[in-house]
């Protein structure tokens, strides 16, 4: 079990971790957040996490003079974790009343969670999916932790028995999973959302564009339409906590196995992450 967490340059225990209930991040969700898995004590694609939570930062006008890496690898030594996730969470800050707009040169609140609740393994059990009209907000290109409308989307598809929501346009245009990527297999091209501000540039889904390119698979950035779903072969999610599932259930519509291709890219995705682990330096 992770007893501790790292709040503002210190860890401390868990139950002592103080936060006033003035952060922003508690009263607007105005914060911005990364979950980075942990394979053999390395914390993948670390880089590309990093790079997107400052692209991120910057967006929402968010700044923090905080060596990430040279935390989290302390962190990591200090735990001993070898298989789990890291969630690092950075708040405009604590103010002094509640008001919408912050007040300046406020100091942000950084804070880190290991846990060991190991991610899906690879290649991951087939998932049901429940398709929902996108009601989020404007920019889920950026991760912000204002997460309500997955939340209760994720709760609508757990009552239903679906492992995992995916929204889709009022055009009918598959855009992304609650906390996953999607791609759809149709006349052997692999169509997946373009990035615009409907989804989240997902890090696992830029790899399995690289394993497409490498293995000379063919696939398009442009979204699946459901009007279109009798010619869809194969569908697979993928994120950082759930790897790479190939989907047996989309709402009422059925995929049966054996998912051949979304196995292979799982197996690919898997050898990635290990070739990563195996060339890790700080
Ligand atoms: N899309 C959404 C909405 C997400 O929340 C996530 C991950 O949590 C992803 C996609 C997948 O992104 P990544 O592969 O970077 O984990």
């Amino acid at each position: 079990m992770i007893q501790r967490c790292f709040l503002n340059g210190d860890f401390v225990s868990l139950e002592r971790a103080c936060l006033s209930p003035l952060d922003r991040g508690f009263l607007f969700g105005d914060a911005i957040y990364e979950v980075i898995k942990i394979r053999e004590g390395v914390p993948l694609w670390l880089n590309e996490h990093l790079a997107r939570l400052e692209r991120n930062l910057e967006e929402v006008g968010i700044t923090h003079d905080l060596d990430l890496k040279y935390f989290i690898n302390i962190y990591l030594k200090k735990e001993g974790l070898k298989f789990g996730s890291l969630y690092i969470q950075i708040s405009r800050g604590t103010d002094r009343f509640r008001e919408h707009l912050p007040s300046k040169r406020l100091l942000p609140t950084v804070f880190m969670l290991l846990s060991d609740a190991v991610p899906a393994s690879l290649p991951s059990d087939p998932l049901k999916v429940i398709p929902i009209d996108d009601f989020r907000w404007g920019r889920c290109d950026i991760k912000v932790t204002s997460l309500a409308a997955n939340v209760l989307a994720k709760i609508k598809a757990q009552k239903e028995g679906f492992d995992e929501v995916v929204f889709v346009s009022s055009r009918g245009e598959v855009r992304e999973g609650g906390s996953s990527s999607v791609f759809v297999k149709i006349g052997g091209i692999w169509f997946t959302h373009p990035l615009d501000n409907h989804i989240l540039p997902g890090i696992t889904r830029e790899k399995i564009l690289k394993i497409f390119r490498d293995k000379g698979i063919e696939y398009i950035e442009r979204p699946a339409l459901i009007k279109d779903i009798e010619s869809w072969e194969e569908i697979c999610v993928c994120g950082t906590l759930t790897g790479v599932a190939p989907v047996a259930r989309f709402g009422e519509v059925k995929f049966s196995l054996p998912f051949e291709e979304v196995i292979r890219i799982a197996n690919a995705y898997d050898e990635l992450e290990r070739n990563y682990v195996d060339s890790f330096s700080w």
